[in-house]
């Protein structure tokens, strides 16, 4: 049944917004997404209806709420493929679950002299989290290697890399400046076959494609709500029941024990013994409502939407005089999401953002969170990026490309 995009456009209020005198668009949803009104209604419909603390209320309204927050980790469970609640810990975003990861599993698995491995397409939620545990350790973190052509990873040196045994691979599963899918199913393979546990860090993943934590077969996978239509606050660190059974708690206090004695105490099931104190219940609900939304259309129809829209712009951006494009190209947009990172030559990416501004088209110039990926791609060591979602549509680019015009006209590029 073919989606109508332009409908889905309509359930997003901010749309509707003015920026410099012109109609938003909103080209920066690797960023942040933008919230359909279904869930800006259910979290005012909390806080009007049912305001509660969770899990030890006795009174209608108190279960009420407790029941919505659970319905919505079964419901990210079944999103991902999980193996239940259990194995869903919310967090405050991807950030807060791989910190989760280094400081538990990292702190109780990872010794001195051991090897903890990377990439150089990583976001620094997938980078500074191992450098302080592998420094904390006395361990070593290392990075593989891209290509030369900088649009994905040096298949040759990551086999070398996972075959010599590192402890830990945490990867991304689509970068944030290239827009790169990773094989991360053969990757996992891969590092498991050499012993080492995998986190996928899914922050651009989970809201542009169906993802499957079990036929990935990796340990972790972490994502955040806020890019996949969901309030801020919230995220999730998926992890496999018996992995996360056999790790120390990340933060002590309500919620995440069984029983507290003056000198010790014991901890609470799964998923909770991650979740000391009180939630981000609004939150919770919010990304329940979120994954209800983005299943009504279909992730793969979500896919094909983005993919149309990035192979527009590619055709039109491909050879344009002055402007460079970064990561895989109009060939490979299977290995491609809706990230378009591109330089202007001579004009800095700030200036393009600025332009683009001026416009009423939102984009982000920067070093992306990726400074060890991005310093290497343009002499400004700054790259200017839009992003596609289920609300943006051809006119969208349209736009883009013609603040690019107006960018080429100004500084005078042919
Ligand atoms: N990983 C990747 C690939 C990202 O793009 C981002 C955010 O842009 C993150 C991790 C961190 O996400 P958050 O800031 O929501 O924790």
């Amino acid at each position: 049944m073919a989606v109508d995009f332009e409908r889905i456009k309509r359930d997003f209020p901010i749309l509707n917004v003015k920026s410099h005198g012109k109609p938003l668009v909103y080209l920066d949803s690797a960023a942040t997404s933008q919230k359909p009104r279904q869930v800006i209604d259910a979290v005012s419909d909390f806080y009007s209806n049912y305001n509660a603390n969770i899990n030890r209320g006795v009174y209608e309204i108190s279960e009420k709420a407790t029941e919505a927050y659970s319905n919505s980790k079964n419901k990210v469970s079944s999103f991902i493929n999980a193996g239940g609640m259990e194995e869903i810990i919310y967090v405050r975003n991807a950030t807060e679950a791989i910190n989760l990861v280094a400081m538990s599993w990292g702190d109780q698995n990872i010794k001195k002299g051991d090897r903890i491995l990377i990439s150089e397409m990583e976001h620094h939620s997938n980078i500074v989290p191992w450098q302080l545990l592998a420094k904390k350790k006395g361990a070593a973190l290392e990075y593989i290697k891209l290509t030369e052509d900088n649009t994905r990873l040096d298949m040759e040196d990551l086999k070398a890399k996972v075959e010599s045994g590192p402890k830990l691979l945490s990867i991304t599963h689509v970068s944030n400046v290239l827009g790169t899918i990773n094989d991360v199913k053969r990757i996992t393979e891969m590092a498991h076959k050499n012993g080492a546990a995998v986190l996928i860090d899914g922050a651009q993943s989970a809201p542009h494609m169906a993802v499957d934590v079990k036929d990935i077969g990796c340990d972790f996978f972490a994502f955040s709500g806020h890019k996949m239509l969901a309030p801020t606050g919230i995220g999730v660190l998926y992890g496999k029941s018996e992995v996360l059974e056999s790790m120390p708690p990340f933060l002590g206090g309500g919620d995440m024990i069984k029983t507290v004695e003056k000198q010790s105490a014991t901890w609470n099931d799964l998923p909770w013994k991650f979740e000391a104190g009180t939630s981000n219940i609004e939150g919770g609900i919010g990304l329940g409502v979120a994954v209800d939304y983005l299943n009504s259309i279909g992730m793969d129809n979500i896919t094909a939407h983005e993919s149309e829209l990035t192979e527009y712009a590619l055709s039109r951006l491909d050879g344009m005089s002055g402007v460079s494009v970064f990561g895989p190209g109009q060939k490979d947009l299977d290995i491609k999401t809706g990230v378009i990172a591109f330089a202007i030559k001579g004009v800095h990416p700030h200036d393009v953002a600025s332009i683009f501004d001026n416009e009423g088209v939102a984009i982000r110039a920067g070093h992306h969170c990726a400074m060890p990926l991005v310093v290497g791609l343009a002499p400004e060591k700054a790259v200017a990026r839009m992003s596609f979602y289920i609300y943006n549509r051809k006119e969208d680019i349209d736009r883009a490309l013609k603040a690019i015009e107006t960018i080429k006209r100004i500084f005078k590029i042919n």
